[in-house]
C-alpha cells in the first residue's frame, strides 16, 4: 500500500462517512451566499460605488506608494506602456503585443542593445525603429530593445538615420 495523500484521505474519508455530506452542504450554503451577495451588490451599485470612492480616498496614499514601487521596480514596463498608449493615440498599427514578444525580440537580440551592442542586463527601453510620430507602426518588425541613452539620443530620428550618426562618431574617434 502506498501512503500518499490520496490514500490518507480516502482512509480519512472512510473513517468520517459523514464528511463529504457535510462538504457539499457547506458548498451549497457558499454559493448561496455568494449569489446573495452578487444580488445586493448589484442592487446597491450606488452604495457599492460610494464605499469603493471613499476606500480609495482613504488609502490613497497607500495606493499611490504601491504603484510608484512597482514603477520604480520596473522601469522598462513603465515606458513600455507608455509607448503602447502613444501608438493607440496616434492610432498606429499594432500587433497588441504582450511582454512575452519583447522577452523574445530581447533574446533574439542576446540581451544587447539594438543600436550600441552595450550589454543590457534586463534594463531596457521598448523602441520603435520608426519613430511613432514619423509614422512607423506599433507591429513587432518595428520594435527593438534598446539602451535608455540611445533611445533618449535617437529621438525623432529612424534607426538607419541614428545608425549612421554612431557609425559616423566611431570613425571620427
Ligand atoms: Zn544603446
Amino acid at each position: 500500500m502506498v501512503f500518499n495523500r490520496k490514500t490518507y484521505l480516502r482512509m480519512w474519508r472512510a473513517r468520517n462517512p459523514d464528511y463529504e455530506k457535510l462538504r457539499w452542504a457547506d458548498l451549497g450554503k457558499r454559493v448561496k451566499r455568494y449569489a446573495c451577495h452578487r444580488r445586493w451588490v448589484i442592487e446597491n451599485r450606488e452604495r457599492v460605488r460610494v464605499y469603493l470612492h471613499n476606500w480609495y480616498l482613504g488609502h490613497r496614499e497607500q495606493q499611490l506608494r504601491w504603484q510608484s514601487d512597482w514603477a520604480t521596480q520596473n522601469p522598462g514596463k513603465v515606458r513600455a506602456t507608455r509607448a503602447r498608449r502613444r501608438a493607440r493615440e496616434l492610432r498606429a498599427a499594432s500587433d497588441q503585443w504582450s511582454w512575452k514578444d519583447i522577452e523574445k525580440i530581447y533574446a533574439r537580440q542576446a540581451g544587447l542593445c539594438y543600436y550600441c551592442r552595450i550589454e543590457l542586463n534586463g534594463v531596457f527601453d521598448v523602441e520603435h525603429k520608426i519613430p511613432l510620430c514619423r509614422g512607423g507602426s506599433d507591429r513587432l518588425e518595428n520594435i527593438c530593445c534598446s539602451c535608455e541613452p540611445c533611445n533618449q539620443r535617437k529621438s525623432r530620428k529612424t534607426d538607419e538615420e541614428f545608425s549612421s550618426v554612431l557609425a559616423s562618431e566611431a570613425s571620427s574617434i
